[in-house]
């Protein structure tokens, strides 16, 4: 629901949500895949394990002959991982085999080195050993069935997920393809990092914060540009920017001022106003539009604070449902001290996420001097977003934590 003339952010959330089309499917090979979004699902080439594992570095061998009272064992040979299966040759003979390797046929049973003691081609077994069936062996399927799902259609490829694709024999996975993303700041007063600066510049900060946060996502596809406030400089390139990158991100320049020509250009440009202004603070101003072919642009506030907390509540999470990614972009948290909102707008706040005696994670406020004050979010992890005010709310009230 609009509140004062502005509308919240649930809607904006879902005004963005409905104008993001599901990115298109491609093929990686596996090494590219870290960081990306599965668009198929994944089932188990074979058994899992594929046969009765040998799970330690000992000697296998016939358990109910042991447990009838034979310890003293001939060593019939020993058996590595990767070698074919072998035969135990009688009953009262043990085989030395290595983690890995398929347990011996007529074996049932391991007993780890630190459990015998070995001389002379015989090794004994010490009254420590485990002498149950299959004790120290992986038994095969007990992971899985060839065939069933390990993988599904929108999980995030991390470590543990790539080498379950890897496991299940995936040179290739398809992913979704990554969007070309425009980072792009605007200001006449923004000065590149490592150039002499005047009294009167700003540090062109922004841009890196926005590139740090879709790398640190796994976008890789970023390029990163400076506009000057000037009307025609800034329909030119944006135009050029508008044919060649799916996500615009753009911080400053579509506030109140003279020089904030962002949102009239775009629209010159044929990208459709989805909204303009947010019930929010830090952030009010931010501006969201839909371009010609569905490219997405969000125009971020240019003061720092606001343009961290707008990407990371709207465009992160827009981004990620793009690309197919199930899961939470948010968490519940309680705060740790009880919190005024003055404003009648929801409040933004960053915090500490640390845990309590019993550990449960509550949320640390780090209030900033205000949406200009980028230093004060050192060390946070992210933000906590509170319902409008004027309200205080308490010691443990739980809201949504994002995390930068
Ligand atoms: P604007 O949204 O363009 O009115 O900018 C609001 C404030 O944010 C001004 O003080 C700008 O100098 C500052 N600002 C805008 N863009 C950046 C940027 N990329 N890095 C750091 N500060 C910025
Ligand atoms: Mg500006």
């Amino acid at each position: 629901m609009p509140t004062n003339g502005l509308i919240t952010p649930r809607l904006a959330e879902e005004m963005i949500g409905s104008r993001l089309q599901l990115r298109p499917i491609e093929s990686l090979p596996l090494t590219e895949c870290v960081g990306g979004t599965l668009r198929e699902d994944i089932s188990a080439e074979r058994d899992q394990p594929p046969f009765d594992r040998v799970a330690m570095d000992g000697i296998a061998g016939d358990s109910d002959t042991w447990r009838r009272g034979q310890r003293r064992l001939k060593l019939q040979g020993i058996h590595a991982a990767g070698a074919p299966q072998v035969t135990l040759a009688r009953k009262n003979y043990a085989i030395e085999v290595m983690t890995g390797a398929i347990l011996p046929v007529g074996c049932d049973c391991v007993v780890p080195v630190e459990q015998i003691d070995i001389d002379d081609g015989y090794a004994t077994l010490r009254p420590s050993a485990v002498l149950t069936p299959f004790h120290n062996v992986h038994r095969r399927a007990s992971d899985a069935r060839q065939g069933s799902l390990l993988l599904t259609c929108g999980a995030p490829l991390r470590a543990p997920e790539i080498a379950i694709a890897a496991s299940a024999g995936k040179a290739n996975l398809r992913v979704s393809r990554q969007p070309e993303v425009a980072v792009v700041s605007t200001g006449d007063e923004l000065v590149e990092p490592g150039q002499p600066i005047a009294d009167f510049q700003v540090r062109r900060s922004n841009a890196y914060a926005i590139v740090a946060s879709l790398l640190q996502r796994g976008f890789r596809r970023v390029t990163d540009c400076h506009i000057r406030d000037d009307e025609s400089e800034l329909t030119q390139r944006l135009a050029l920017l508008l044919h060649t990158h799916d996500i615009l991100i753009l911080s400053g320049g579509v506030s109140m001022g003279r020089r904030d020509f962002v949102p009239q250009v775009l629209k010159q440009l044929g990208v459709q106003e989805v909204f303009h202004r947010i019930a929010q603070r830090p952030g009010a101003p931010m501006w969201f539009g839909s371009g010609p072919t569905d490219q997405a642009v969000f125009g971020l506030p240019g003061n720092p604070v606001s343009t961290l907390t707008c990407l990371i509540r709207y465009v992160m999470p827009a981004i990620a449902a793009s690309m197919g990614m199930t899961g939470d972009v948010s968490e519940r948290v309680a705060l740790a001290t009880p919190v005024t909102v003055d404003s009648p707008r929801a409040y933004f706040l960053p915090v500490c996420v640390e845990h309590d005696e019993s550990g449960r994670p509550s949320a640390i406020p780090r209030p900033t001097h205000g949406s200009g004050d980028l230093l004060s979010l050192a060390g946070t992890d992210g933000f906590v977003e509170l319902p409008p005010g004027p309200n205080t709310y308490p010691q443990g009230f739980i809201s949504t934590g994002y995390r930068w």
